[in-house]
């Protein structure tokens, strides 16, 4: 018998016949992992409230000997995220941040880095207060592209290699991903303008922890600035649209009119 043992977060589970579960784990050791879960679907399975996203556990799981899914042994819970769970707006968040790590990832692309990054921003996102939810999802997102190859070149042109501090007028290039001078920015049609400000909060975001991060606060124009850069820069990386973005929009509207935190 092939077993296999990690720690894991849960992204997404969903049903698989009448009794069993099919769960995606983003993993320590192996990257995204798909595996059965049998039997989570009844009410009294020892899988059963294990296996819900976002939880962080620590499994065994058994290999597959031919094709076919990995199936869960073992699953012990290292922490449940409660506070993550009871609340919309913050379960919204983790979902958003799960589709991210779902979408930009091939199984078994194992990223240890990007791991600790999922774990201490779901720690954040069950505590802190909820005005900092979003400066935490843009430290996350920043952190993320960074890691997996992706960050934005904030220093000089992307295009001449002019350097940011004798440009006048920021762009940014979603297509190149990177800043763009004022001559540059005239050949890429869809460049969007940055200030300053902004890119100066994305090179705090990219070098500060997490948790030094949601400690401050920044002017809400440059955060919103910064969340529509990102925006548009995570969709055309992934070429598709983040369908949780919806989620959390509707989540917040929910809780403007029915605040619990
Ligand atoms: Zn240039």
């Amino acid at each position: 018998m092939r077993l296999y043992k990690t720690e894991v977060i849960v992204l997404r589970d969903y049903d698989l016949g009448d009794q069993d579960k099919i769960v995606i784990f983003y993993s320590r050791r192996y990257g995204k992992i798909k595996v059965i879960a049998k039997g989570a679907r009844r009410i009294k399975s020892r899988f059963a409230a294990l296996v819900q996203p976002p939880s962080y556990d620590s499994v065994v799981i058994h290999k597959a000997t031919r094709s076919g899914l990995d199936t869960l042994s073992e699953c012990k819970i290292n922490y449940p995220f409660i506070g993550i769970r009871k609340n919309l707006l913050r379960f919204a968040y983790s979902c958003y941040l799960a589709e991210l790590i779902d979408k930009f990832l091939e199984e078994e692309q194992p990223n240890s880095h990007l791991f600790e990054l999922l774990v201490k921003t779901l720690f954040c996102l069950e505590r802190i207060r909820k005005q900092n939810l979003t400066l935490l999802m843009r430290s996350f997102e920043i952190k993320l592209l960074k890691i997996l190859g992706y960050g934005l070149c904030l220093s000089r042109c992307i295009n001449c290699g002019k350097e940011r501090g004798k440009i006048q007028f920021l762009f940014i290039s979603i297509k190149l991903g990177g800043l763009l001078c004022g001559d540059c920015q005239k050949e890429d049609k869809n460049r969007l303008e940055v200030s300053k400000k902004t890119v100066l909060l994305m090179d705090y975001l990219l070098c500060s922890s997490l948790k030094k991060t949601v400690q401050q606060s920044f002017d809400k124009a440059i955060e919103i600035e910064l969340e529509a850069i990102l925006k548009k820069y995570l969709s055309y990386q992934l070429s598709r649209e983040i369908i949780t973005s919806r989620f959390i929009c509707t989540s917040e509207k929910l809780e403007l009119k029915h605040p619990i935190i």
